[in-house]
């Protein structure tokens, strides 16, 4: 077996935390949270205080000033117990790095401590009902009056819409533009003209509240532009290769458990006289699936090894997080079979795998889009 080099003390003994958080403050409410649509707010705070929000944020803004890789500790820790409810992945790795990274010293110093601390969750409003893939065609519209902007339009699909403080919003504010007509302005969620609408029934991922968010001439002051107007475009692209990257590590994480989780049923279940594990279906199929998930495994982390050096593509990123969601589908599909029945049934980690997986080549750019990105690199010559 191939062993991973990336981590050093400091990271493991973070990951030890890390999980006794996780198995304390989630896997024991999941379930409910599931049943409710929702996370319970109280998580956010205590996930703050245990470290596990933005740890990569200078320690001015309330963060350890760590690397990349306390984050991706965080992201393979939630991943190991299948937990989808915590939207802390795009509250950390996209809100509060854009925040970061294009704020104002101002816009800095009052929303990232608030954001390390979870008394304040954030999220990403980019898709409209009428524009996903396609974002220059989004129609929310910021019209500028003065010292304000009126904000008026919709977004759906929104992760953490039901609990979100902020909102990062992508804007029209020069329709005839096209994509540098598009702005980034930091909603909060108390405005007037704000309101959320439903919290969307998904197949999977049934404990985060991905929401309908609507915007009825909002008025903000223009000092909540983040960055340059007509810059939200080129804000997005520069910082794709690593939300591509968090997913890709996600997935490639959650097939590493669909394995093991499968080894250990098929070791114990017996059929014919003999356990699962006995059939060499059962032992080529796994041995074949887990082959493929190494080689993924050391393809991610070559990445995040070049992510740390600033060195990562957005192409290189988007084919990681082709390969790691389209594996995660397929893998959870064929361990699922070996768990027979019980594989269907809700109570099996690897039932709710299953339907969970099926979202990760849609939301963050779709496979489609991946390939899109990859081939016009390889053709642009
Ligand atoms: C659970 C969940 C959480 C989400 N969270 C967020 C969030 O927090 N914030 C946010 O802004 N969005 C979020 N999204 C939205 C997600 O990013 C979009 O659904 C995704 O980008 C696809 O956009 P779309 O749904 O409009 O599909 P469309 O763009 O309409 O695509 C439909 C189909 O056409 C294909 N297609 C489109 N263009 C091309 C092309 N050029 N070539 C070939 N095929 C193409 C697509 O691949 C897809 O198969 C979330 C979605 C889900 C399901």
């Amino acid at each position: 077996m191939i062993s991973r080099s990336l981590f050093s003390l400091e990271h493991d003994q973070f990951r030890d935390s890390v999980r006794r958080f996780i198995e304390k403050e989630i896997v024991p409410h999941h379930e409910r949270w599931e049943d409710a649509g929702i996370v319970d707010r109280e998580l956010w705070p205590k996930a703050g205080a245990a470290g596990l929000l933005c740890p990569n944020l200078p320690e001015e803004y309330g963060g350890y000033g760590a690397d990349f890789l306390f984050n991706v500790v965080i992201i393979e820790e939630i991943a190991r117990v299948g937990a989808t409810g915590p939207g802390f992945s795009i509250h950390s790795d996209m809100v509060a790095t854009y925040i970061n990274a294009f704020g104002s010293e101002q816009q800095k110093k009052h929303w990232l401590p608030r954001m390390a601390a979870g008394t304040v969750i954030g999220a990403l409003g980019l898709t409209e009902p009428s524009a996903g893939s396609d974002l220059k065609n989004i129609r929310t519209r910021a019209v500028r009056e003065g010292d304000e902007y009126v904000i008026s339009g919709q977004k759906v699909y929104i992760s953490n819409g039901q609990l979100c403080d902020v909102i990062v919003l992508a804007c029209k504010t020069d329709p005839a533009a096209g994509a540098k007509g598009m702005s980034f302005i930091l909603v909060e969620a108390d405005r007037k003209g704000f309101r959320r609408g439903r919290n969307l029934k998904k197949i999977g991922w049934k404990a985060q509240d991905t929401s309908e968010l609507f915007f009825d001439e909002l008025r903000v002051p223009v000092s909540n532009l983040l960055g340059k107007e007509g810059g939200a475009f080129g804000m997005a692209m520069s910082k794709l290769a690593e939300e591509r990257l968090s997913i890709a590590v996600s997935a490639i994480t959650l097939c590493e458990n669909a394995l093991r989780w499968t080894i250990d049923y098929t070791k114990q279940r017996k059929a014919f006289g003999q356990t699962i594990a006995d059939f060499q279906n059962t032992r080529f199929k796994v041995a074949e699936l887990h082959a493929e998930t190494l080689a993924k495994r050391v393809f991610v982390d070559r990445c995040i090894e070049l992510h740390l050096r600033k060195q990562l593509s957005a192409v290189d990123a988007a084919a990681a997080k082709m390969l790691c969601t389209e594996l995660q589908c397929k893998l959870v599909d064929e361990c699922l079979q070996f768990f027979g029945g019980y594989g269907y049934m809700l109570e099996y980690p690897i039932a709710r795998a299953y339907i969970d997986a099926r979202v990760r080549r849609i939301a963050g750019g779709t496979s489609e889009i991946m390939r899109d990105i990859v081939a016009r690199e390889l053709f642009a010559k």
